[in-house]
């Protein structure tokens, strides 16, 4: 049932008091860092000690900039000479910045992510494809060493060339694969164009999607289209990369793994820690790195915490699946609005296809949002009455969810151009000031 049963049921109290004590010890190798060795209320801790978690909401917080700011070396709190790894962050909000692991911290995120497939149903016995870039990006590499330690066989197939994923799939029987949830939609058209159906001719019982913000009814797709289970897998380089939390099979949220991070949700204006099931953003500090510790992370990421035991029995807390960053927000016309809010609306309707595209418009001085909404075959075909009624009744349930009247344009399935990695969701054009 569990991978690391002592720490994945331990009693809250219990786990609060060894993240304390972990806290302590990352304090102290932070302080080795320039950047964080020069901030007092670091010192202070270093010399004090802290003995409750809640006193970690008197240290400053650490955002990107901060990271970037004191690129390539502030953060590090090693000997360069120890450090084995770099990776980077694919660099979605601007330019990347640089984590540095060392061999214990490889160690570490290896069995973070062990543990977090085995509490997605993964075993030894499974073949496992990781559909992803390896490199820079986290997803590759992350998954590799985790899928290694837990002891399936692994194909580290990278990204890209479906024919190919797919003869991989068939050839070697691939039980389990990972990829981002934007790239499943085009793997399953060319399943389609093979004529093939994943849910006959392959052995998949279990998809791992994540990296990139995604809805429920976007995941309950991804299911039905291959005929398995797709568990959510959160994480930022900044915090190791994949393995920071996962769903278990009860799919209802995902645990952080509360011995390896400390897990904060806040107010993004008062900087003060909400309630329980508000939503706020996401702040992490790790607890078991050494080369680069990171102290209350801004990740920008909005989630909330989901109160309650899991049935699992895991005691680490839940949190929602991620309903977008917080600079993924874009105004119009006065409301705000998240491309979240829009998927979930159009992920609904079945005549509705796998990809769309949010562009940001000046049109007669008005800012417009159009919607590009790729519409399935069998629907796009023929009937302009049919689909002039679907282009009004989208423009409604956008226009009800976000109160602002989109320009909806129904174009053929596959034909809006896919991002080289993450998905591209709003593309913003408007004429500024
Ligand atoms: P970048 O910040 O440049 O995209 P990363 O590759 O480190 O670099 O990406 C981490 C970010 O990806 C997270 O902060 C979050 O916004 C997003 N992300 C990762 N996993 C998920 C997930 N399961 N659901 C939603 N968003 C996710
Ligand atoms: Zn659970």
């Amino acid at each position: 049932m569990y991978w690391e049963k002592e720490l994945e049921l331990l009693e809250r109290k219990d786990l609060e008091h060894l993240q304390v004590e972990r806290l302590n010890k990352t304090l102290r190798q932070a302080g080795n860092s320039p950047c964080y060795g020069q901030m007092p209320e670091i010192s202070r801790f270093i010399r004090s000690g802290m003995t409750s978690i809640e006193q970690i909401r008197e240290l400053p917080f650490t955002a990107k900039e901060d990271l970037r700011r004191d690129f390539p070396w502030g953060f590090l709190a090693t000997d360069k000479k120890d450090v084995v790894r770099l990776h980077s962050s694919s660099g979605t909000t601007g330019n990347p910045v640089a984590v540095y692991h060392n061999r214990h911290d490889l160690n570490s995120w290896a069995n973070l992510m062990a543990r977090s497939l085995f509490t997605a149903g993964v075993r030894d016995t499974d073949v496992f494809q990781n559909i992803c870039g390896y490199g820079l990006f986290t997803g590759g590499l992350g998954f590799q060493y985790g899928v290694e330690k837990l002891g399936c066989l692994s194909i580290p197939a990278g990204a890209g060339n479906s024919p190919r994923q797919i003869k991989l799939m068939r050839d070697f029987g691939t039980t389990v694969a990972h990829a981002i949830p934007s790239y499943l939609g085009r793997l399953f058209d060319v399943f389609r164009e093979e004529g093939l159906d994943p849910r006959k001719d392959t052995q998949l019982h279990t998809l791992v999607i994540g990296a990139e913000p995604h809805t429920e009814e976007h995941r309950r797709r991804i299911e039905e289209m291959f005929g398995v289970k797709a568990y959510n897998s959160f994480g930022l380089s900044e915090m190791n990369g994949p393995g920071v939390a996962f769903e278990c099979i009860e799919q209802n949220g995902l645990h952080v793994w509360e011995d390896a991070y400390v897990l904060e949700v806040i107010d993004p204006v008062t900087l003060q820690p909400v309630a329980d099931g508000e939503v706020g953003e996401l702040v992490m500090t790790t607890l078991d790195r050494q080369a680069m510790p990171v102290i209350r992370y801004r990740t920008r990421d909005l989630t909330r915490i989901l109160p309650g035991p899991c049935p699992c029995g895991r005691t680490h807390r839940r949190i929602d699946r991620i309903s977008g960053r917080s600079d993924d927000m874009f105004i119009i016309k006065g409301c705000n609005v998240f491309p979240m809010q829009i998927e979930g609306v159009l992920m609904k309707l079945p005549e509705v296809g796998d990809d769309y595209r949010i562009t940001l418009e000046t049109i007669d001085d008005q800012d417009e949002m159009i919607i590009e909404v790729e519409v399935k075959k069998e629907w796009f075909k023929g009937d302009l009455a049919f689909l002039d009624k679907l282009q009004r009744h989208i423009t409604h349930l956008i226009r009800d969810e976000v109160l602002v009247r989109p320009r909806i344009k129904l174009v053929e399935p596959s034909s809006i151009p896919k991002a080289e990695g993450k998905a591209v969701r709003v593309h913003d054009h408007r004429q500024k000031g």
